[in-house]
């Protein structure tokens, strides 16, 4: 696996592969890669000829008072795994090689829905993401991109500007990859005592109880999300950020439930705020 560590070589890399008439699949990643990663990976490695993985822990997308400094950085062990799963090349660039000095271009996707679920408590975080993820097409020169539906809203965020700024690039949403108990992977799930690692199995079981009960032809969306909220408030350790039920992907505001719709959390365990959701209509 080649590892491209500054814009000059994958510049020269991507180059070579497009006058070669290679096609391209792209996975942005923040490192301390799981198999929810790998899904991802081995999604590209199916549909490209090149998969180019990135491992970027991206500064701008941090609020002030978020972990940035503490993330978790491996990036020896994620290089084994992009390799057991055959990725081509991973680019890895320090901060200061994609933000120096001068840089002050921003990708800023301004609907409402950007400032619902996550947007409303982390101001600045999806012009980041779509800053980086922006300029990570244009190095990769993919043809593909792949996300996982983990980061639902981000899904909808990077849908809308690839869209809105006619970038031609396919994007490809992957389900989320749960460990056995429900738990849906995230490298923050390393924060997690083992207790809090149980007591954050209320998110995915509040979500397979909405999931049940829409089964048994629940369409209402108060009755939904009282469900979930009521699960949740049983686990006292669960501090909610939010619990949405929305239009998927537009997240605007629904009654009843007719079509795809994301029903999306937030919820501290401990110190740590983690994500879940399901796509249920
Ligand atoms: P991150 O490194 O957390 O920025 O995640 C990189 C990509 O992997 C994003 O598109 C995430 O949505 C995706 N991802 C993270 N966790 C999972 C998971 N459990 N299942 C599927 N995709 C995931």
């Amino acid at each position: 696996m080649k590892v491209l560590s500054t814009i000059a070589e994958i510049t020269a890399y991507t180059a070579e592969l497009k006058k070669a008439g290679k096609t391209i699949g792209l996975v942005p990643t923040m490192g301390a890669l799981h198999e929810g990663h790998l899904t991802l990976m081995r999604a590209a490695r199916a549909a490209n000829d090149v998969v180019i993985a990135s491992v970027f822990v991206n500064p701008i997308q941090f609020g002030p008072n978020e972990d940035y400094d503490k993330y978790p950085r491996m990036f020896e062990a994620d290089c084994a795994k992009l390799e057991s799963v055959n990725v081509d090349a991973v680019f890895h660039p320090d901060p200061a090689e994609m933000y120096p000095q001068g840089f002050c271009t921003y990708v800023n996707v301004d609907g409402d829905f950007t400032r619902k679920l996550c947007g409303a408590s982390r101001p600045g975080h999806f012009r980041g993401v779509a800053t980086v993820v922006t300029r990570l097409m244009n190095l990769s020169r993919a043809d593909r991109a792949y996300f996982g539906q983990k980061d639902a809203q981000q899904v909808c965020v990077i849908k809308r500007f690839v869209n809105d700024l006619n970038i031609p690039v396919e994007v490809v949403m992957v389900p989320i990859n749960r460990e056995d108990s429900g738990l849906a992977r995230s490298s923050r799930n390393a924060y997690l005592s083992d207790t809090e690692k149980q007591q954050a199995l209320c998110l995915s079981r509040s979500l397979r109880k909405a999931e049940a009960a829409f089964a048994g032809g629940e369409k209402n969306v108060a009755a939904l999300l009282k469900i979930v909220r009521d699960e949740l408030a049983a686990e006292p350790a669960a501090d909610v950020e939010y619990v949405e039920l929305y239009d998927f992907p537009t997240l605007e505001p629904i009654e009843t439930v007719e079509k795809e719709s994301l029903m999306a959390m937030a919820v501290r365990i401990g110190k740590t705020r983690l994500i879940d959701n399901i796509i249920i209509g």
